[in-house]
């Protein structure tokens, strides 16, 4: 067993932020104080009218330009992801391209989203033109978790910058060096003014930012802080966009493509250690289908292992308390009546969790109902889909969810409370910039991503200009013949 890994823990005003694969201090960063916080936000807001001020071309122009820095410099942002996650390069780099994809989507899109659109006005004011535009909103602060620390802010960040916003930005107390080269990057590119701002520190200082005066917090992180987020946020009428966490199924049918299904399981289930907000960690498959399905999973996850290595296909379990979780959920299924076909508690060390598949799990034990974030999966057996379906959707989140099956995919997508389905394909909606990403129930409310995304970061403002004086209007008693 590996010493147990330690917290990053505050040290007077500063914090170090650590390697959880080698214990090493990557980097010191100072713990924000509530009045550091208030001036950000002061400071913002005059960047923000800057901002809003060079429209929608001077924007994407910016945007663009941090795009590119980003990508010439994608080695030296991998290296720090790297770093304070411990995940693998491939990973590394793939949530990065993704998340630059993202800022050229926004970039491109914001003036049509956003821009002033004409309305019909209807018969009774068919004298009026009416529009509708979308102002920024002013400041919207931007609180962060570890697990993709460069492709879930950018998800919000890049869209509220988009829109017209300024963002102060608190990244978690685990990745703040990722954070930081972000909004260096940004400020290369846009240095007049503070127009995207970092904050650091623990909950404290998100915190601090919530009761700051901002105009919305996109909040994206466990279910159990964003519902101490949204108390908080009632106190000042603060807006909230809730990314919170998932407990995402998968259905196989009869009729499935087992190969495809197994794959998607296996991805979904163990990459990024299960450290994955749309990660599978239940899998529902019809009787005729099972064993043959539960065989592929146990095939594959059998050549699966967390390491630091080349050879690995995932590193470390990014925050230590997660390991006594991931622990506690594998022993309370296997107290249960639950076997684990592959790896089992022991596979838990101090610092990686090798891969569990459990089967024979009764439904009300922790590893189905509670967000397990390790690389664990419960496969059950169902009479039928109805059953799959109807299990499926019994749990507190609905945040992704895939389907597989060739005769009725789409039927059974539409039956899923979920923000996120997927049809015969693993869940990559983090690829697809248009399309929005957001859950539903314990998994938060509100959209990122796509023009849902933009429209989230800007006000809605309705706008109906007289064109000609009408023989009758809704005011003619006011008129005086
Ligand atoms: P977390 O809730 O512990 O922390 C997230 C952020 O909130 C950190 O920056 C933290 O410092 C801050 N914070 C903590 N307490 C706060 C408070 N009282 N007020 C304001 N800010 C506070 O989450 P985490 O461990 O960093 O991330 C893992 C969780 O995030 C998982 O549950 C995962 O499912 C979820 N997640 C969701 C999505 C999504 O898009 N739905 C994406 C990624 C991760």
């Amino acid at each position: 067993m590996t010493a147990v890994q330690p917290k990053p823990t505050p040290v007077g005003e500063t914090f170090d932020s650590l390697s959880p694969a080698t214990d090493e201090v990557v980097g010191t960063y100072p713990v924000h104080a509530a009045e550091d916080v208030r001036a950000a936000v002061e400071r913002a807001r005059g960047a923000a009218q800057w901002w809003d001020g060079l429209g929608f071309a001077g924007r994407a122009e910016r945007l663009q330009r941090w795009k590119g820095v980003l990508t010439r410099r994608l080695p030296q942002l991998c290296q720090i992801v790297r770093e304070e996650t411990g995940k693998p390069v491939a990973d590394a780099q793939l949530e990065s391209v993704l998340a630059i994809e993202h800022i050229s989507w926004a970039a491109k899109h914001a003036r049509k989203v956003l821009g002033r659109q004409r309305r019909s006005p209807g018969l009774l004011m068919a004298n009026q033109a009416a529009t509708v535009e979308y102002r920024p909103l002013g400041v919207i602060g931007v609180i962060g978790p570890w697990n993709y620390p460069v492709y879930t802010p950018l998800g919000s960040i890049t869209y509220a910058l988009a829109a017209g916003n300024a963002v102060v930005f608190k990244p978690s107390e685990y990745t703040p060096g990722v954070g930081k080269w972000l909004v260096d990057a940004f400020a290369e590119v846009v240095p007049e003014q503070p127009v995207l701002q970092l904050i650091t520190g623990f909950g404290e200082t998100g915190g601090a930012l919530v009761g700051s005066g901002v105009d919305k917090i996109a909040f994206t992180g466990s279910t159990a802080t964003g519902k101490k987020i949204m108390a908080a946020a009632a106190a000042t009428l603060t807006p909230v966009v809730i990314e919170a966490g998932g407990k995402d199924p998968v259905l196989v049918d009869a009729d499935a493509d087992l190969e495809a299904a197994a794959d998607a399981t296996v991805w979904g289930a163990f990459s990024n250690s299960g450290q994955t907000c749309i990660g599978v960690e239940r899998v529902y498959v019809h009787e005729r289908a099972y064993d043959e399905f539960v065989a592929k999973v146990v095939e594959r996850a059998k050549n699966v292992r967390a390491g630091s290595d080349e050879e690995a296909q995932y590193g470390p379990v990014t925050m230590p308390s997660q390991l006594g979780v991931i622990r506690r959920h594998i022993t309370d299924a296997l107290e249960r009546g639950g076997r684990a076909l592959v790896g089992g508690a022991d596979s838990v060390d101090d610092r990686y969790a090798q891969p569990t598949v459990l089967v024979d799990v009764p439904e009300d034990a922790e590893a189905v109902r509670e967000e397990t974030f390790g690389p664990t999966v419960t496969i059950a057996k169902v009479r039928d889909m109805d059953e799959a379906v109807e299990k499926a959707n019994a749990t507190k989140y609905g945040l992704g969810s895939t389907v597989f099956s060739k005769a009725r995919g789409v039927e059974l997508a539409s039956r899923l409370r979920a923000g996120m389905t997927s049809i015969n394909a693993p869940l990559s909606f983090a690829g697809i910039a248009s399309l929005p990403f957001g859950g539903v129930g314990d998994s938060g409310f509100g959209r990122i991503h796509g023009p849902e995304g933009l429209r989230e970061f800007a006000r809605s403002k309705a706008v109906a200009r007289q064109r000609f004086t009408a023989p009758i209007t809704l005011t003619s008693f006011t008129r005086k013949e």
